[in-house]
C-alpha cells in the first residue's frame, strides 16, 4: 500500500483526504491519504522519507519552510512556496496551486493569452496565481491591502504592476479576469472588491472555497460576470499532485464529487 498525505497545521478539516481517496477508489489504487500536524517541517520530511511515504501535500504554515528541505522546481522556487512533495528519488518540491488556478479558469473558457488579469492578494495564493497568469501570457496587475507587498510581488512577475486595493475599480474597468487570492470572504460575508467595480465582461474566480458561494461570487453573478468558485482551484491543484505522484490521469469527476459533497454538507450544517 502507498501512503500519501498532507503536512499542515491545522489540517483537521482538510478536503484532500476524501478527494484523493475518491481517486484511489475509482482507479483501484491501493493507497491511503492521511493528514499530519508536525511541529517541524524538516523533521517531518525526513520521517516521511524514512517511512517510504510516496508523496505529501503541504499547506499553511509550512509551504515556505519546506523549500529548505526539498529540491524545488523552477516554478516553486519563483513562487517561493511548495505545496506538493514527490519522494520518487530525492524529494522534489512543486507548486500545483499555480496550474490548479489556470485549469480552474479554463473552465470559464477564458483565453488568458494577452488578457488583462488582476490578482487580489499577495500572500502564498496570490504569488502562485500571479506567476501562473503571467506564464499563461496574461498582463498581470496585483492589488493588495498592504500595497508594498503587491509592488514587491509585481517586481518579480514579468510585466506586472502592483497597487493598493483602492486601485481595483480602475484596474477592473478594462480587465477580463480577476482572482481573489485573499482570505477575505472565508467564513464571513465580505468581499475584497467593491461590487460597482464588477461587470459582465469579467471572469471572476475566488480562491476561497469555504463557503463555496462567497459574497464576491454572488455580487459578480448579479452583474453578469462569469464565476469560478474556489473548489475548482482546489480540485485541480489536487489533480495535478495526483498525476505527478501516480503518473495516471486523475479521475476528475469522482474527485470533484467528493469535494463538493463535503463542501455542500458544510454549508447545510
Ligand atoms: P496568506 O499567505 O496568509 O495571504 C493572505 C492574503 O489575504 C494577503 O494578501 C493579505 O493581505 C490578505 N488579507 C487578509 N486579510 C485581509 C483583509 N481583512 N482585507 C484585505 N486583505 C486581507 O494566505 P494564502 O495562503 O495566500 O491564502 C489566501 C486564501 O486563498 C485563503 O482563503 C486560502 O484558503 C485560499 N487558497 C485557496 C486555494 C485553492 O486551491 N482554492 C489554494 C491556496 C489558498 P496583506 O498582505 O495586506 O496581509
Amino acid at each position: 500500500m502507498q501512503v500519501y498525505g498532507l503536512l499542515g497545521n491545522p489540517v483537521g478539516h482538510s478536503l484532500s483526504p476524501p478527494m484523493h481517496e475518491a481517486a484511489y477508489d475509482e482507479l483501484g489504487i491501493d493507497a491511503r491519504y492521511v493528514t499530519f500536524e508536525p511541529a517541524d517541517a524538516g523533521r517531518a520530511i525526513e520521517g516521511a522519507r524514512a517511512l517510504g511515504i510516496a508523496g505529501l501535500n503541504v499547506t499553511i504554515p509550512f509551504k515556505r519552510d519546506v523549500l529548505a528541505h526539498v529540491e524545488p522546481d523552477a516554478l516553486a522556487a519563483r513562487i517561493g512556496a511548495v505545496n506538493t512533495i514527490d519522494f520518487a528519488g530525492e524529494p522534489t518540491g512543486h507548486n500545483t496551486d499555480a496550474a490548479g488556478a489556470i485549469r480552474a479558469l479554463e473552465r470559464a473558457d477564458v483565453g488568458l493569452g494577452g488578457a488583462r488579469a488582476t490578482v487580489v492578494g499577495a500572500g502564498g495564493a496570490g504569488r502562485a496565481v500571479a506567476f501562473a497568469l503571467a506564464d499563461a501570457g496574461a498582463a498581470v496587475s496585483v492589488a493588495n491591502r498592504t500595497d508594498s507587498r503587491a509592488r514587491e510581488l509585481a517586481a518579480e512577475v514579468p510585466g506586472a504592476s502592483g497597487h493598493g486595493l483602492e486601485a481595483l475599480p480602475e484596474l477592473l474597468a478594462d480587465a477580463e479576469v480577476v482572482v481573489n487570492a485573499t482570505s477575505v470572504g472565508m467564513e464571513e460575508d465580505r468581499s475584497p472588491i467593491p461590487p460597482e467595480a464588477l461587470h459582465a465582461d469579467l471572469v471572476v474566480m475566488d480562491a476561497v472555497y469555504r463557503p463555496l458561494e462567497t459574497r464576491l461570487l454572488r455580487e459578480a453573478a448579479d452583474r453578469g460576470a462569469r464565476t469560478v468558485d474556489g473548489a475548482w482551484m482546489l480540485l485541480y491543484q489536487g489533480v495535478e499532485a495526483f498525476e505527478r505522484w501516480t503518473g495516471a490521469d486523475a479521475p476528475v469527476d469522482p474527485m470533484n464529487e467528493a469535494l463538493r459533497t463535503r463542501l455542500e454538507g458544510d454549508s447545510s450544517e
